[in-house]
C-alpha cells in the first residue's frame, strides 16, 4: 500500500465522511377535530441509488458518486460502507 491510497480529501487532506439519503415516510392518523394521534408509522428507509458520495468535514468539498463514476474506483470502500449503513438503519 502506497501513500497516496489513504481516504482524504483530495484538496486539502482532511477527513471524510460518508452521505447516502434516504426516503422515510412518518404517517399518523388524524381524528375528528383535528388532532394527531399519538401512534406514528413509520416506513422502510427507502434508498436513492444514486444520492450517496463523501464530503470533506473540513473544507467542505463534496462528492457524488452519480457525477462521477471514474473516481469510485478510487473507493472500492464503497460497498463496505454502503452495507454498514443498511445494518445501522435496520436497528433504527
Ligand atoms: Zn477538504
Amino acid at each position: 500500500m502506497s501513500g497516496s491510497d489513504s481516504i482524504t480529501c483530495p484538496l486539502c487532506g482532511g477527513k471524510l465522511v460518508y452521505w447516502k439519503e434516504y426516503i422515510v415516510t412518518k404517517t399518523q392518523s388524524i381524528s375528528k377535530n383535528g388532532l394527531l394521534s399519538n401512534t406514528v408509522k413509520k416506513s422502510q428507509p427507502y434508498e436513492f441509488t444514486d444520492l450517496e458520495g463523501f464530503q470533506c468535514k473540513k473544507c467542505a468539498w463534496v462528492f457524488n458518486t452519480v457525477n462521477d463514476l471514474e473516481s469510485c474506483r478510487k473507493y472500492p470502500h464503497l460497498i463496505k460502507w454502503t452495507d454498514e449503513h443498511k445494518n445501522e438503519l435496520k436497528s433504527l
